[in-house]
């Protein structure tokens, strides 16, 4: 256990105080342990993965983060596919590049999201048509209600947009490894656009995995959205808002060039759109010399230009969230996990 780690150096928002204690767990029993150990003695537990989701308050957390950082990588064959069970503290980004690298399917669009695999079925991570649901088959998790370990069907993990029951419960579940079938034909599907485009196919026609992956990168390192330590652009969790979905009726009063897809639950309306349209263009900052800013290269993107606390990013939010809802009338909700404080 360390003293006094700050979360700031832990997050890729750069920002985040103190946790009064910090563990880092390499073995599923010492993380399993730690967890229950926390709950007897009644100390609030924060799991971090790769921190790439997370705006954490400068006051920190009063409380023991648990860091997820259990390796492990069990393959098996089964002819047409493969069953891969991955432990939760393995980089997401490095498993979607062995994946590719070996012809695997299914998760070639979620190139260059940062993190770890423990947190890819906390919000689904999706991207350019990929989504982690369509591939999850089972969760193995620790229910903290019960403090014992349980297997979760792929129905009972609740995926939504950007969302899911370890989400949902987000104090009951600690994701300790997650099973996927991926194809194993090298050919992986366009769902999307900008990646047909890219890639010079058909929207729902088929490319190699590996120029999928050499697609996707380049189209987020334009965005800054690959992680890159010496580009404040990308020092960001990534999109802060989520797309809102609203009923056919709100969507009806938008007017028509605002990109919409359906949904669930009625329109998914584009988030970066609303925002600009509502007069916050890329770059934007609250004043010339604040330290958190609108990425230059994504309107969804806040960042830290580098001095910018979460009191910054927060002020920065609230703005971009009162100008959408004053022009459209939708209040846009955030993406990361926001600890200790609220927008
Ligand atoms: C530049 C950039 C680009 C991004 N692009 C995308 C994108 O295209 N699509 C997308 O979906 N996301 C994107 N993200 C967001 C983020 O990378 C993903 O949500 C990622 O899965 C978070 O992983 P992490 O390990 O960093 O999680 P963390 O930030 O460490 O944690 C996120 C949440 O999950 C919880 N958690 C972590 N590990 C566990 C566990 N084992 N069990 C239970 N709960 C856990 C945490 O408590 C927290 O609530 C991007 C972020 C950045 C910075």
């Amino acid at each position: 256990m360390g003293a006094r780690r700050l979360l700031a150096d832990h997050t890729t928002f750069r920002v985040g105080g103190p946790a009064d204690a910090w563990i880092t767990a390499t073995a599923e029993a010492d993380l399993v342990e730690a967890i229950l150990r926390c709950d007897r003695d009644d100390v609030p537990v924060l799991l971090v993965g790769g921190g790439s989701n997370l705006l954490v308050a400068d006051e920190g957390f009063r409380g023991t983060v648990v860091e997820v950082a259990v390796p492990g990588v069990d393959a098996q064959d089964r002819g047409d596919a493969v069953s891969v069970t991955l432990a939760a503290g393995e980089v997401w980004d490095d498993v979607v590049s062995r994946a590719v690298a070996r012809g695997w399917t299914g998760i070639e669009a979620l190139s260059g999201i940062p993190g770890r695999v423990g947190a890819t079925p906390v919000q689904n991570v999706g991207a350019y048509g990929q989504e982690i649901a369509q591939v999850v088959t089972s969760v193995r998790a620790l229910d903290r209600s019960t403090a014992t370990v349980t297997d979760l069907s792929v129905d009972e993990c609740g995926f939504g947009y950007r969302t899911s029951r370890f989400k949902q419960e987000r104090d009951r579940w600690v994701v300790l490894s997650v099973t996927m079938d991926l194809g194993v034909s090298g050919q992986g599907a366009v769902r999307y656009l900008e990646l047909a485009q890219a890639l010079g196919v058909e929207v729902g026609g088929q490319a190699p995995v590996a120029a999928i992956r050499g697609a996707v990168l380049g189209l987020r390192a334009r965005k800054g959205m690959v992680v890159t330590p010496d580009d404040p652009d990308t020092w960001s969790a990534g999109s802060f808002f989520t797309n809102p979905i609203v009923s056919d009726e709100t969507a009806a009063a938008i007017p028509a060039a605002c990109p919409r897809y359906p949904a669930a639950a009625g329109v998914k309306l584009s988030a970066a759109w609303l925002i600009e349209q509502a007069g916050i263009s890329r770059g934007f900052a609250v004043a010339d010399d604040a330290p958190a800013a609108i990425s230059g290269k994504h309107t969804l993107a806040l960042t830290n230009r580098g001095s910018a606390r979460a009191a910054d990013v927060v002020d920065l939010a609230r703005v971009v969230r009162l100008q959408v809802l004053e022009a459209f009338g939708i209040t846009l909700e955030p993406e990361p996990v926001l600890v200790g404080l609220s927008l």
